[in-house]
């Protein structure tokens, strides 16, 4: 993976802001870590200084400078090696009277009377800065406390290179961590963007290989695994339909061929000429109408649209419907049983609905024996149904899926005319309607049950 690349992913850059964010609070952290720490020393130190000369001070007021003289003294005399304790106490003129540094120092106080001066002499070898104040005692006497700072600033050091190391190792790791996350998202994009390329380059069966960590790129890859299942499905569809076309459609083109030959060769009376030709028109016609069933099956798949649906009095349509087919079935001298007393409404095109029941009212007369009954009934209230039922043969129950597809037919029906393409115009009408189909076992015969999308939303 080049640097470059790693650099313009949105991985690195998300990374990045994290790396800036999470840095800041470190930082925000360490602040208040120096603060609770050095800065607390400091103002102990302080603190300390400050009771040390108010009690020195006190002790000046009730036993005189004799007193404190003595108590400086003593308390010199306890001090331990590395005691960073500072007393000098001076008269009027600054010299020293008792104390152990040699001279009363030259700086002046700050604004809140601190003095801040340079140890030097026996004591402090190296120049220490030390930090003191002082007091004016009654009797034109100076007094002044103080402490060498030369641990708090040692330890301060420690403290501030601490926080510094701290700092630049949360840096580097944040920095580390941030390439590496990059770098695994990339890692899974890249899977996914090559299996993306070896399908567009043909090969459809490819799948985007998952960690089953279930993570959200496992589910982005099972998603798409998923579509691309359906689209595969949807390719061998589309794959067996055009097989089906070049099949059925051969049949017929080659009878059409040899009758055309037929005539070419001569040698015919007119009688017989008529004969192979209207045969021949009639061939032709019947390819006609297998086209424009395929092509209007095809535009109702395609046409997902449900702009132009009107609102259908169905009980009115299955009226219209009946009327056609009724005398169909006289002649066949069959039972026409019709009951469609109640009403229903249905959002939809009328011409398509009335082409599905037609179909299916066709299917029905056409497969049922003579004498047969066939039953139309129409119901309205919670059920909005209707159902097609007659006393023909049926479908075996491991067909009713297949028949909906284009050219199918129960090998048995291969002696009655038809091309296998009545139900798939119902399946393709059903489905732009939201109409659910069932087929069912009338014993004998079969059921067709047609279930309307129930209430407002049809409307
Ligand atoms: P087409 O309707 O295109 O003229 P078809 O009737 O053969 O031809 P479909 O209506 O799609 O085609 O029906 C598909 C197959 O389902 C039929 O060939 C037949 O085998 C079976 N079938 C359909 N309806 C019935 C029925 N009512 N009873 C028994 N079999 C049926
Ligand atoms: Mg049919």
């Amino acid at each position: 993976m080049r640097p470059s690349r790693l650099f313009r992913s949105s991985a690195f850059r998300l990374a990045l802001v994290y790396i800036v964010l999470f840095s800041t609070s470190v930082f925000a952290l360490l602040i208040f870590i120096y603060w609770s720490t050095a800065g607390y020393m400091l103002r102990q130190a302080d603190e300390t200084i400050r009771a040390e000369i108010e009690g020195l001070a006190e002790r000046y007021e009730t036993d005189g400078l004799r007193g404190l003289t003595t108590q400086l003294a003593d308390r010199l005399a306890k001090q331990q090696p590395g005691d960073s304790s500072i007393y000098l106490l001076s008269d009027g003129k600054l010299r020293p009277v008792v104390g152990n540094i040699d001279r009363w120092p030259r700086t002046r106080e700050d604004t809140h009377g601190w003095l801040d001066f340079q140890l030097s002499g026996p004591e402090a070898a190296r120049a220490h800065l030390a930090r003191a104040r002082t007091f004016l005692l009654p009797g034109n006497f100076h007094l002044l406390v103080g402490r060498d700072m030369f641990e708090l600033q040692d330890s301060q050091k420690l403290i501030v290179r601490t926080l510094i190391w701290g700092m630049g190792i949360t840096l580097a790791l944040a920095l580390f961590g941030g390439v590496m996350m990059s770098r695994s998202m990339m890692r899974r994009i890249e899977i996914i963007n090559r299996t993306g390329n070896e399908i567009m380059s043909g090969d459809l069966s490819k799948r985007i290989p998952t960690t089953r960590s279930g993570d959200d790129f496992d589910l982005l890859a099972e998603n798409l695994n998923r579509m691309l299942d359906q689209i595969e499905l949807l390719m061998d569809g589309v794959r067996r339909v055009s097989d089906n076309i070049a099949h059925d459609l051969k049949t017929p083109l080659a009878r059409l061929r040899h009758r055309l030959e037929r005539l070419s060769i001569g040698k015919l009376n007119e009688a017989q000429r008529q004969e192979l030709i209207d045969s021949a028109l009639a061939e032709a016609d019947g390819l006609m109408t297998t086209f424009s069933a395929l092509l209007r099956i095809a535009r109702i798949e395609a046409d997902a649209r449900k702009e132009g649906f009107d609102v259908i009095d169905m009980r009115s349509l299955l009226l219209d419907v009946s009327e056609l087919y009724e005398p169909v079935a006289e002649e066949r001298k069959q039972l026409f049983q019709l009951d469609c007393d109640a009403s229903l409404s249905v959002r939809g095109d009328r011409d398509l609905l009335f082409q599905a029941l037609a179909n299916l009212l066709d299917n029905a007369i056409k497969y049922s024996p003579h004498g047969g009954t066939i039953g139309l009934k129409l119901k309205d209230g919670v059920s909005r149904e209707i159902t097609i039922c007659d006393t023909g043969p049926g479908i075996p129950e491991a067909e009713r899926e297949q028949v909906f597809q284009r050219f199918y037919r129960v090998d048995r029906s291969r002696t009655t005319p038809g091309s296998g393409l009545g139900l798939s115009l119902v399946a393709a009408v059903a489905k732009l309607h939201g109409i659910e189909i069932d087929l069912s076992d009338n014993a004998p015969g079969l059921c067709v049950r047609l279930k309307f999308p129930g209430g407002d939303e049809s409307m």
